[in-house]
């Protein structure tokens, strides 16, 4: 169908009450190509390099997300759909357009100082008076919403910050040193 015209026109009103979009919020599993790194061009006004996210569309992103499309394709066509239109994924992720991106990790919560950064009070192996919070606490994007578990690790390093109050120490053994001893 040609995009002007009196046909567009009535199409267009026919089906503006007639369509709908859906879509599916999938998991991204860690991979060696996603990374952060200090960048060496961009600094901070104190001179020290800014965080450098490195990340793009893997192949399994690009597998599931070929999955899913066909399944959301099955159900629109079994309600009935004469026309279904999938979108495409680009040749490289972008920030825009703007999407409700669940982009997390970097500061791994783990039962181990060999890979992960804070033990589950959110604090650091290495540095046993600071405390983080945030979705960098996650090993991957899980697909569902992160906020919710964002909140409850807040009350996790809350819990764990009144405790280290008490005798600043180290809150879990580690994995890593449990081992070895
Ligand atoms: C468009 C969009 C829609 C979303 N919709 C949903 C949703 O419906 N449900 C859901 O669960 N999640 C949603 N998310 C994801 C959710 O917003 C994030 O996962 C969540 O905000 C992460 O919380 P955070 O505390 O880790 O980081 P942030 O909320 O990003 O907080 C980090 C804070 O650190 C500050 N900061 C950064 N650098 C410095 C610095 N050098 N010094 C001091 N402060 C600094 C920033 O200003 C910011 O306030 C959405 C995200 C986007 C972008």
């Amino acid at each position: 169908m040609k995009n002007w015209g009196a046909e567009f026109k009535r199409e267009s009103i026919k089906s503006f009450t007639q369509s709908l979009t859906s879509h599916a919020q999938m998991i991204t599993l860690p991979h060696k190509n996603n990374y952060l790194s200090l960048d060496p061009t961009y600094k901070d006004d104190y001179g020290r390099p800014l965080l450098r996210v490195t990340y793009d569309i893997t192949d399994h992103d690009r597998a599931a997300y070929d999955f899913i499309g066909e399944r959301i394709a099955e159900i629109m066509e079994e309600m009935g759909a004469t026309e279904v239109v999938r979108s495409e994924l680009p040749e490289h992720f972008d920030i825009y357009p703007p999407h409700n991106d669940h982009i997390v990790g970097g500061v791994i919560v783990g039962a181990d100082s060999s890979n992960s950064v804070v033990n589950n009070y959110c604090q650091m192996w290495e540095e046993e008076n600071v405390f983080v919070i945030g979705g960098s606490l996650f090993p991957h994007n899980g697909g569902y919403n992160p906020t919710g578990t964002v909140g409850a690790f807040a009350y996790r390093a809350a819990e764990g910050i009144d405790s280290y109050l008490d005798d600043n120490r180290i809150l879990v053994e580690d994995a890593t040193t449990a081992t070895a001893n």
